[in-house]
This record gives C-alpha cells, sequence and structure tokens, in this order.
C-alpha cells in the first residue's frame, strides 16, 4: 500500500504556532522533509525513531533541487514502508511555497495527499508589530507579493493583476455583484476561481468555476472565500503537457548515475 504525504505548514517558527492537526501528524511521521525555517522545536515532536530530511534550499551542497524534492516524497511514497510521509515547509505551504509543483508531481504520481495549513508569516508579523493588515477604515485589501520571483521580473512586473491571486473574503450574498466588479476591474470572464464554503470544517464545500458562472451561481453558503485567478483552476496537472517527463530520479532518488547517495538528514 503506498504512504500518504501530508503538505504541513509550520507556521512562522514557534512551536507553539503550530496547528493541532500538524502537530498530530508530526508525532506519527516516519519521513520528514522540510525546509531550512523550520526550527529544531517543531522537527523535535516527530518520533525518534522517524528519519528527518532537511531539503532546504540554504543548506549549500546538501540543497535539494524542486526535482529532487518531488522525487524523495513520490519515492518514500511508493517504494518504501513508510505510510506518513510529512513535507514540511515554514509559515503556510500555499504561500510562497513552491507548492504547485509538489501537488503536480504528486498528482502524476498518483500519490495521496493531504495539505495541512499554517500561519503565514504576514499574519505573524502583524501580530507581533500589533498593527492590522486590513482595517475598514484604511484598507479593504492586503496584497501578499514576493520581491523575488523565478523569472526575475521587476516587482512592477510581479503586481500585473493578471499574474496575481485575489482571495475575496466575504464575497457573497450578491456574487453576481462581486463578479461584476472584478469584470470591471479587469478580469476576464472566463477567469477561473474558486469558491471555499466552510473551509476546513466538516461541512466544508468547494467549487472551480468561472467568473462567468459564478455571476449566476445560486446557494453558495456562508461563510465563503473566494479565490480568483489562474491557480485557482481545479487542476493545475491540466497543464501537464507542459511539464517535463518524470525523470528516472523518481524511481528512486538516493541513486545516482547508478550509485546510491546518502540522504542529509539533520
Ligand atoms: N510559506 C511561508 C513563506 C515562505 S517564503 C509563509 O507562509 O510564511 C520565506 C519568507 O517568508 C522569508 O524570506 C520571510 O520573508 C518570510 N518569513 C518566514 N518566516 C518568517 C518569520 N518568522 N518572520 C518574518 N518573516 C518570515
Amino acid at each position: 500500500m503506498s504512504g500518504k504525504v501530508y503538505i504541513v505548514g509550520a507556521g512562522p517558527g514557534a512551536a507553539d504556532l503550530l496547528t493541532l492537526r500538524a502537530a498530530t501528524v508530526l508525532r506519527a511521521a516516519q519521513i520528514v522533509l522540510h525546509d531550512d525555517l523550520v526550527p529544531q522545536e517543531i522537527l523535535d515532536l516527530c518520533p525518534v525513531s522517524a528519519q528527518v530530511i532537511n531539503v532546504g534550499k540554504r543548506c549549500g551542497r546538501h540543497g535539494r533541487s524542486q526535482e529532487q524534492i518531488n522525487a524523495l516524497m513520490v519515492w518514500h511514497a511508493r517504494e518504501t514502508q513508510s505510510q506518513t510521509i510529512l513535507r514540511l515547509k515554514s509559515g503556510d505551504p500555499a504561500v510562497f511555497g513552491r507548492l504547485a509543483e509538489e501537488l503536480d508531481a504528486l498528482r502524476r504520481a498518483e500519490v495521496e495527499f493531504e495539505i495541512i495549513p499554517g500561519v503565514t508569516a504576514a499574519s505573524a508579523a502583524a501580530a507581533s508589530a500589533k498593527i492590522t493588515l486590513t482595517d475598514r477604515r484604511a484598507a479593504s485589501a492586503l496584497v501578499v507579493a514576493t520581491a523575488h520571483n523565478c523569472r526575475n521580473e521587476s516587482l512592477s512586473e510581479t503586481m500585473e493583476p493578471a499574474r496575481s491571486t485575489y482571495a475575496l473574503y466575504m464575497p457573497g450574498p450578491d456574487y453576481s455583484k462581486t463578479v461584476q466588479g472584478l469584470l470591471e476591474s479587469g478580469h476576464e470572464p472566463t477567469t477561473p476561481c474558486t469558491v471555499v464554503s466552510n473551509a476546513g470544517r466538516a461541512n466544508e464545500e468547494v467549487r472551480y468555476i468561472t467568473l462567468h458562472e459564478l455571476k449566476s451561481a445560486n446557494g453558495i453558503p456562508a461563510p465563503a472565500v473566494l479565490i480568483v485567478g489562474e491557480v485557482a483552476r481545479e487542476r493545475l496537472s491540466i497543464r501537464a503537457e507542459h511539464l517535463p517527463a518524470i525523470s528516472s530520479e523518481v524511481r528512486d532518488p538516493y541513486c545516482q548515475d547508478g550509485f546510491p547517495i546518502q540522504p542529509s538528514v539533520s
């Protein structure tokens, strides 16, 4: 039986800002592939029997390519007896965490996975600074952007609306008005979006539709968040034809040119 990969948000770095769900899977972990920003305090929650591997980019020669990290997840899930494989990332895995590439690899390999969200750095920073990210008297939008992207684009290019994801809180109950506003601000009617009601609760509902379809949608329960933009397509693997073929590394990432290599264990 194949193992399951848990992609877990470790939060901003204090163990007590970890979610209970994250702590539960950490205590059951057999394999942990973690980034550099995850502190030892959190890794200490793993059982002593767990294999804990630093796959972070900042650990010099031990740094692994994204393809190697994908391969490690797939290999441990498919080729070993491990049932509980953790991919542990700082903050929230869906915010600047290269999550999309890892999900593509897991989907292509048909490996079961679950994402456990974490407290993102912006929330932690606002709490530390005792400021608010939105203020109904002054700020109705929160922009989360990176000053470094993989295409070396300038910040002005990064901020282009077509390259952005919008997470609209309180999008209902009049979705046609919300959609109208988005169309007037330059979105195409075919723009993909995802509406998630009761996210993370037992009664959650996820809808993948276009803005045009959303305009006449009915019966979307509150509370909901509307995510608008290219990332909101149901399956990133729809774009699988643009991805490189799965390399032989995926079959055994500890083997290079026919020779076994050791993982860097932290
Ligand atoms: N997935 C993470 C972000 C990873 S990108 C999240 O949701 O928070 C790494 C960047 O996040 C760092 O360069 C820094 O800008 C920010 N970051 C992560 N942890 C932080 C912390 N404890 N305090 C301040 N910034 C932090």
